[in-house]
This record gives structure tokens, sequence and C-alpha cells, in this order.
């Protein structure tokens, strides 16, 4: 399979990437590590006018923490998270999402800020950002701002970026010292895309559960924070009953399709057994279990 024709451009700065962009007026691509958007150009499924390589852009490929927040370049590997000291401890949570992302070579060029702006509903990344109340910078023509994970994830791979748009930074909050994690998943191979993931996180005050996060992957068209499955382990615990009663809320809080992989119902199922697993794991990683 061959792309399309296009032209090609490799700006050196995020300003001459956003100039292209809008010189071409909605028919430019970004190109970032090229694994989703290369096989969509293959298969013909996208027919940009021009791709707008972001690959020469060593600005945009960093990992800093900055006053309780891990700030990533858009370009940061995948890989580069995976072995990264700093996302081990502050956000151990990603580093086992990241695990679950495709393979090695997929994951040597995939970035951050392409799989987060690709919106694939069944993807680790946007869970994560869910989960961990994260948030994007975006630069355009009109200046920069700041989007939500519900402010940027609108549907299937589609978010609120214009074209002209480029996701530059992914923000997220340290994790608590001492919060117990797990991104459970299933997949029918290792390295495919989930049918679907939870993401979990729990910190713990004695007996009582002082903040739980839950976020799914693949369980709808977004990524879905579950807020009131949450409440839950916060009000009443981290015990047998609250978590069954959180992992039978989760699976009512979201609304699957079904496709070819998997129908509505099992992937609601899915949901409600993987938050099961999530939140023991996570208490394990407490000690609690
Ligand atoms: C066999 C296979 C298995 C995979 N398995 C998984 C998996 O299990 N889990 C998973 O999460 N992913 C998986 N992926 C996808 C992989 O993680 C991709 O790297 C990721 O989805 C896209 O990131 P990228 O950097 O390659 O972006 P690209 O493919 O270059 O771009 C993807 C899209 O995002 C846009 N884009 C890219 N960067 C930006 C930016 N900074 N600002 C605005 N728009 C931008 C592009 O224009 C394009 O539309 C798999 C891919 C393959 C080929």
């Amino acid at each position: 399979m061959k792309p399309p024709v296009f032209e090609y451009h490799a700006p050196a700065s995020v300003d001459e990437a956003i100039a292209l962009l809008t010189r071409y007026g909605g028919e430019g691509k970004i190109l970032a590590g090229g694994q989703s958007l290369m096989p969509l150009l293959n298969f013909r499924l996208s027919r940009p006018a021009a791709i707008v390589d972001l690959n020469g852009i060593a600005s945009l490929a960093y990992v800093r923490e900055d006053d309780g927040m891990i700030r990533f370049g858009a370009m940061t590997r995948q890989r580069t998270i995976e072995f990264s000291d700093v996302v081990k401890r502050r956000l151990p949570l990603l580093t086992e999402a990241t695990l679950l992302v495709g393979h090695l070579p997929i994951r040597t060029r995939g970035t951050i800020g392409g799989s987060i702006a690709h919106a694939d509903p069944s993807a680790e990344y946007p869970a994560v950002l869910t989960a961990l109340d994260g948030t994007v910078v975006v630069r355009g023509p009109r200046g920069e701002r700041t989007l939500s994970p519900t402010e940027l994830f609108q549907t299937y791979l589609t978010t609120s970026l214009g074209p002209e748009d480029i996701l530059v930074e992914v923000r997220l909050p340290v994790m608590a010292p001492g919060a117990g994690f797990a991104f459970e998943e299933f997949s029918r191979r290792h390295g495919d895309f989930a049918i679907v993931g939870v993401a979990a996180v729990l910190v713990g005050d004695g007996h009582r559960c002082t903040t739980a996060r839950l976020a799914t992957a693949g369980a709808g068209p977004t990524p879905v924070r579950l807020r009131s499955a949450e409440e839950i382990l916060e009000r009443d615990g981290l015990g047998e009953a609250a978590i069954d009663a959180a992992a039978a809320r989760a699976a009512e809080l979201v609304e699957p399709d079904g496709d070819i992989h998997a129908s509505a119902a099992y992937r609601r199922n899915l949901t409600r057994v993987l938050t099961g697993r999530a939140l023991r794991r996570a208490l394990t990683k407490m000690g609690r279990r």
C-alpha cells in the first residue's frame, strides 16, 4: 500500500508549523510518530494535501517536573516515557499504561501528543489523562489555550482541535506518594488495542479512601471518568463490598457501542470486571491486601 501524493514540510518551529497548517486551510495534516497516520494514508483513508512533520522541532520533546506537575512535550516518544525515572517515581500509572501501548517498535516512534490528539477511545493515554485530571496545551493561530479531557475529547477519533492547532504539551499532576494504582485491560492478543481498559488510582488515610480516580478506555466514544463509582469508595472505604459496588456502578456509567470486536453488553460487563480487578490490584500496591 502506498500513500496518496502529498506536499511534505519539515518546519523547525511550532510557529512555522502553525503558519504551514494555516496556509493549507484544513488540508494539512500533522505527522508525529506516524504510527496511526501512516496506516491511514497507506489505506487512503486520509488524503491530506500536505504533511507537516513535527519531528524536526526538538523543543517539543521533553519530560519536566515543575511545581507538582509533570510536563511532557507533545513529541516525547512513548518509549522515553516507558524508561523515564521521573515518570516511574511520580506517575507510575503512566509507566504501567505505557507498557500496554502496542509493541516496542510502535512505542519507539509513537508520541504522547500523537496518541492523545488521535483520540482513539481504546488508547491508554487518553484514559490516563482523564483519570489523573491532566490537561493539554494547544497552540494555534489565535494563541495558546489549555484544555481538560472533557473539553478535548469529543467522540471517536475526534477532538476539539482545529486543523491549524497543534497539541504542544501534556500536563499530568504528580500522584500522591504511596498511592495505589493499576491499569487493567483486556485485549485478544498482547499489544492489541484494549477492548476495554480501566485506570485506577487510590489514596488512603488509615481506613479511609481520601481520593479515588477511575477512568475507562474502550467503553464508549471517549474516555469516561467514573466519578460516582469513585464517590462510593471515598464514602464507604475500600472493603470488598465497596469495591464490588463501585465496579457495578462503573458498568452503569459507561455507554459502550458494539463493534466487530465485542458487543456493547460485553464491554459493559468488562468494565465491571476490570474496575474490580484494577481496584484490588491498586489496593495491593498500597499494602492493603
Ligand atoms: C500495530 C499497532 C498497535 C497499536 N497499539 C496501540 C495500543 O495498544 N494502544 C495505543 O494507545 N496505541 C496503539 N497504537 C497507536 C500508537 O500508540 C500511536 O503511536 C498513536 O496512536 C499515535 O501517535 P503518533 O505519534 O504515532 O501520531 P501520528 O500517527 O503521527 O498522528 C496521529 C494523529 O494525530 C495527529 N497529531 C499527531 N501529533 C499531533 C499534535 N502534536 N497536535 C495535533 N495533532 C497531532 C496527526 O495529524 C494524526 O491525525 C498502535 C499502533 C499500531 C500500528
